[in-house]
């Protein structure tokens, strides 16, 4: 289980499945809103997820022509997670929430062609201009060495 908060702490959450997939997003919608140069996201089963304490308000975000909803402290504005209508079972985690990240690892990289240009890239997770299809995404975590619960399908 991995616990999550926050940066204000008046709201806190619980994680207690495993990760989909998680990846970095340099778009620019991701820029702007956040101020800086890139995003993280952790794609999980929404009904992993617990509210423990707090209050989340929401709001509609457009992430590349896209409506999604970001789901938010409502004292402190952080962003905890984004969710879609069209897939409302899964949510995009924000992991760096977490009060420990340091199992944390992308396997993808997204919208490049908008990444500020001295951003370095580690060679072993894949790399991609635009938006991939989500599963592809998924597939990607499956296979990758940090995929939960050790030995996976590649041998790793
Ligand atoms: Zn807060
Ligand atoms: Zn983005």
């Amino acid at each position: 289980m991995h616990h999550g908060n926050c940066q204000c702490k008046s709201v806190a959450y619980k994680f207690t499945g495993e990760p989909l997939t998680c990846y970095t997003c340099h778009c620019t919608d991701c820029q702007t809103s956040t101020g800086s140069a890139f995003t993280m996201s952790m794609i999980v089963n929404r009904s992993d997820l617990t509210i423990v304490s707090g209050a989340v308000a929401e709001n509609v975000f457009l992430h590349n022509g896209t409506e999604v909803k970001r789901h938010h402290c409502k004292n402190c504005g952080s962003a905890l997670w984004f969710s879609s209508d069209a897939a409302p079972e899964i949510c995009a985690l924000k992991p760096g929430t977490f009060k420990d990240t340091s199992w944390l690892k992308p396997v993808a990289h997204l919208w490049l062609r908008s990444a500020q240009p001295w951003v370095t890239l580690d060679d072993d997770a894949a790399r991609y201009q635009t938006q991939p299809e989500i599963e592809e995404l998924i597939e990607l975590w499956r296979r990758s060495k940090y995929a939960w619960r050790g030995v996976n399908s590649a041998g790793y």
